[in-house]
């Protein structure tokens, strides 16, 4: 039987934009209400780095904004969630590291955009994850002391060159890395990586040096790559979904699209836009975005994948557009796959 494994990037916006109740808690709530009633757990990798700027703007006395909490709100949910029978799991978005409050709002570091890069004056690659997978632990254990924090997504997939990740992960005891999406090349101001030699059919992997490159041999460390498959971008905007999206998404979001329509040479220009449209780019399954007739689409491709039992899908509460038709997904898999966590893929 297939097995789904529903992901959730927990995060503000990445230029530090955002509410953390409207962005992240709420649209989680709505996610996870749905999800359970088809019997469906959700993964979510939690994106720490904002939470500890977060937390540190909050104890000082800056209450940015908020009448309530924020901290103890995302704390209270992922509590809430390994209750009920969900998981969290760490996320990393390097940007955060030394971002700053200035006047009423966050500017990031975008120096520090990726962590396959990640270079601090504060902390090194291996105390960053250590200090991730001690906070969720510190979080979570004190209610669930089995809980372990053992699994790690890259912000933006930027997790190549991954060695340096790979080295971080064993010291740190961590045993999961699901950041590398098969086929995607992103050459982007800020995402750099090209996954095009990954395996679009395998849905798990031992790693030995590199995340994105499949080990023969048994090792201590497993990939979960993201599903995707090409489509033509024109038919990925054309949905009403996604415009709302990136509406939604309002600067941060328009800011990838206009970097990706730009990308290699003279800025603008109406050929390169409308060339850009017919070409095909490899899609993440994301069921917090996809219309019906997408998730017909992956569903369809994956039916094809007769040896493959593993599907890693992605979504973010902050990009969550129709609730129906996440609900639709749901109806549709349900008895016919099985939604998993972790602990039953590796
Ligand atoms: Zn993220």
């Amino acid at each position: 039987m297939k097995k789904l494994l529903l992901t959730l990037d927990y995060e503000l916006f990445g230029d530090g934009s955002g509410d953390v109740f409207k962005h992240i808690v709420e649209p989680t709530n709505s996610i996870l209400e749905v999800a359970e009633r088809y019997g469906a757990k959700i993964t979510v990798f939690f994106e720490v780095v904002e939470y500890w700027r977060l937390k540190q703007q909050w104890e000082s006395g800056n209450h940015m904004g908020y009448d309530n909490n924020p901290v103890e709100a995302m704390e209270k949910q992922v509590v809430d969630m390994i209750r009920r029978g969900h998981d969290v799991q760490l996320h990393f978005h390097p940007q955060w590291v030394d971002a700053k409050w200035v006047d009423d709002h966050w500017e990031v570091d975008y120096k520090n955009w990726r962590l396959s890069d990640f270079n601090s004056s504060i902390m090194t690659l291996k105390q960053l994850i250590s200090k991730g997978k001690h906070t969720l632990e510190g979080i979570i254990q004190p209610h669930f002391p089995a809980y372990e924090c053992y699994a790690l997504r890259a912000g933006g997939y930027n997790a190549q060159p991954s060695e340096a990740i790979v080295e971080a992960l064993r010291e740190c005891g961590m045993r999961v890395d699901t950041s590398i999406v098969p086929g995607a090349i992103e050459q982007g101001a800020l995402s750099i990586y090209d996954y095009s030699t990954s395996p679009s059919d395998m849905g798990k992997w031992f790693v030995d040096e590199k995340l994105e490159e499949p080990c023969k041999e048994n090792t201590d460390i497993i990939e979960l790559p993201i599903v995707s498959f090409p489509i033509v971008r024109l038919f990925k905007f054309m949905s009403i979904t996604r415009i709302k999206s990136i509406m939604l998404n309002h600067k941060s979001a328009q800011a990838s699209f206009t970097a990706k329509t730009s990308s290699g040479g003279t800025r603008g220009g109406i050929i390169r836009k409308i060339s850009f449209f017919f070409k095909k780019e490899f899609q993440t399954w994301d069921y917090c975005l996809f219309p019906c007739w997408m998730h017909r689409y992956f569903l369809h491709k994956i039916s094809k994948q007769k040896s493959r039992d593993i599907f890693v899908l992605i979504g973010h509460p902050k990009s969550l557009v129709s609730i129906k038709n996440l609900e639709f997904m749901l109806k549709v898999v349900k008895d016919k796959m099985k939604f998993a966590i972790l602990s039953d893929l590796t």
